[in-house]
C-alpha cells in the first residue's frame, strides 16, 4: 500500500506529494512511496492559475464559446479554476433560476473548477441574497452599457443600493469602470468610424471618473470593491491611493493591457478591440510601473470570445468588442515577467476561493507542470477556443504547459469533472 496517490518529483520548487486530491506535502526527498509518481525534473510545478474574469457565454450563446471548449482552452494553459461572468450568457446570471441553469450547463461541461460571478443590473437587487445563498463569489456591474441587451448598466443608484447589499452578504461588487456619459458622448461626436476614432471615444479619463465615483460609493458603503481591467498607471493609482485611506478595493489588470497598445489595434484591427481599449505608451509604462510596484492586485485575461463574423468589417464602433486570451494567461504572466501569484494565490484570497491557487499542504492539488524555458509562437491551430482567434497569435510567448491537474488528475478534454467553488464566509 502506498503512502500517498501520486508523486511529482524533481521539479522547483520541489517534489509534491498529492493524496485524496489535496496537497500533501511539498519539498525535496519526501521518502513517501506512491502508487504513481511523474517525473517533473526541469519543470516548474506551479499551483494551477485562477483567472478571476473569463466569459464562457453558456448557456444561451454557447455558440459564441460555451463551457466544453473554454474550460478546455483554460486548462491547456495552465488555468483549473476561471472564474465566469454573469454576462453573454442568456438568461444572464441575475437571479436564482439563471444561477441553477448557468450551473447545470457548467457541471455538464467543464474539464476544471469554476465560481460564478452574479449581476447586478437595474432591478435586482433584491435577488443579491438568492444568489448569495447558491454561492456566487460576488457581482458583477457595468457603469457603461455591456453591449448585451439584456445586462443594463447599473445607474449609480443600482450600484449603491447593490453596494450596500453586497457589504451586508460579505460579497465584492466588481466593476466595469467606464463613464457611460463620456463613452456615449464621445461616440455620438465621433467624425469617423476608423480605429483612431474608437480610440478617441473611450479615453483614460473616462475610467478615471467611472473608478473614482465607484471608489466613493464602496468608501460610503463598505463594500469590499473589485475593479474589472483597469488599463492605465493612473486608474490603479487612484485605487491604491483609496485604499491607503481604508476603502477595501482591489484591482486587476489583463495582459492585453501590458503587452499591446493602441498601435496593435491599427495592426491588429477587431481582434484586438477591447473595452477599455488597448492605450498609448505612456499608460502601458505607467500601468506596468504600477504593477512593478505591487499595486496591481491581480491579472485575468478578461476571455471574451465571439465567432470570428461578429470580429469582421471596417466599422470600429460597430464590430464586436473582445479579447480571447484565457489560454494564454499563466503564458503572458510568465512571459511579461508578471510574478505568477497574481494568477493564483491573489485572485483565489480576494474571492476566499478555499483550497485553490496555493502550492502548499492541504490545497486542493491543482497543478500547472510548465517548462518555463521554453518559448514558442503561439499557432491558431493550437488554441482549443470554439473560435480560433486571438490577438496573441504570433507572438512568441514564454512557458510551454506539459500537463495540468485537478484535484490530484490530469485534466483531460471532454471529461467533465468541473465543480462549483463556493466563497468561504467573510472573516
Ligand atoms: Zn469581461
Amino acid at each position: 500500500m502506498a503512502d500517498v496517490d501520486l508523486l511529482i518529483s524533481g521539479g522547483e520548487p520541489g517534489d509534491v506529494a498529492v493524496d485524496d486530491g489535496r496537497i500533501v506535502a511539498v519539498g525535496a526527498e519526501l521518502g513517501l512511496s506512491a502508487a504513481e509518481t511523474i517525473d517533473a525534473t526541469g519543470l516548474r510545478v506551479l499551483p494551477g492559475a485562477v483567472d478571476a474574469h473569463v466569459h464562457f457565454n453558456d448557456p444561451g450563446r454557447a455558440d459564441w464559446e460555451g463551457w466544453a471548449s473554454g474550460s478546455a482552452a483554460a486548462a491547456a494553459g495552465g488555468t483549473t479554476t476561471v472564474v465566469e461572468m454573469p454576462l453573454n450568457a442568456h438568461p444572464p446570471t441575475v437571479d436564482a433560476d439563471a444561477f441553477r441553469r448557468k450551473l447545470a450547463a457548467a457541471e455538464a461541461a467543464s474539464v476544471i473548477d469554476f465560481a460564478l460571478w452574479g449581476g447586478l443590473v437595474p432591478g435586482n437587487v433584491p435577488r443579491l441574497a438568492e444568489l448569495a445563498e447558491l454561492g456566487v463569489a460576488g457581482f458583477k456591474a457595468f457603469m457603461c452599457p455591456s453591449g448585451i441587451d439584456d445586462f443594463e448598466a447599473a445607474d449609480d443608484e443600482t450600484l449603491r443600493a447593490g453596494m450596500a447589499e453586497a457589504a451586508r452578504l460579505g460579497l465584492p461588487v466588481a466593476v466595469h469602470a467606464e463613464s457611460a456619459e463620456i463613452t456615449a458622448g464621445l461616440t455620438a461626436r465621433a467624425t469617423g468610424r476608423g480605429w483612431r476614432d474608437y480610440l478617441a471615444s473611450r479615453p483614460v479619463e473616462a475610467e478615471l471618473e467611472a473608478i473614482a465615483r465607484a471608489l466613493a460609493l464602496a468608501d460610503e458603503t463598505g463594500c469590499a470593491l473589485h475593479v474589472v481591467h483597469v488599463s492605465s498607471g493612473r486608474g490603479v493609482r487612484l485605487v491604491a491611493e483609496a485604499r491607503a485611506r481604508g476603502v477595501d478595493v482591489t484591482c486587476e489588470t489583463c495582459p492585453h493591457y501590458l503587452v499591446l497598445g493602441e498601435d496593435d489595434l491599427e495592426r491588429l484591427g477587431a481582434v484586438a478591440k477591447c473595452a477599455p481599449p488597448l492605450r498609448a505608451r505612456a499608460d502601458r509604462d505607467d500601468l506596468r510601473a504600477q504593477l512593478d510596484a505591487g499595486a496591481v492586485d491581480l491579472l485575468a485575461s478578461d476571455h471574451s470570445p465571439a465567432p470570428a463574423s461578429m470580429k469582421q468589417g471596417d466599422d470600429a464602433f460597430a464590430v464586436w468588442g473582445g479579447i480571447s486570451g484565457c489560454q494564454s494567461l499563466l503564458a503572458l504572466a510568465l512571459t511579461a515577467g508578471v510574478p505568477t501569484e497574481l494568477v493564483s494565490e491573489r485572485p483565489a484570497s480576494r474571492l476566499r476561493l478555499p483550497g485553490k491557487g496555493r502550492l502548499e499542504p492541504g490545497a486542493d492539488a491543482d497543478l500547472a507542470l510548465v517548462d518555463a524555458t521554453a518559448e514558442l509562437e503561439l499557432r491558431a491551430g493550437e488554441l482549443l477556443y470554439r473560435h480560433r482567434h486571438s490577438p496573441y497569435v504570433g507572438m512568441r510567448l514564454r512557458g510551454r504547459v506539459t500537463a495540468t491537474f485537478l484535484r490530484g488528475r490530469r485534466v483531460v478534454p471532454g471529461e467533465p469533472r468541473g465543480r462549483l467553488v463556493r466563497p468561504m464566509p467573510p472573516r
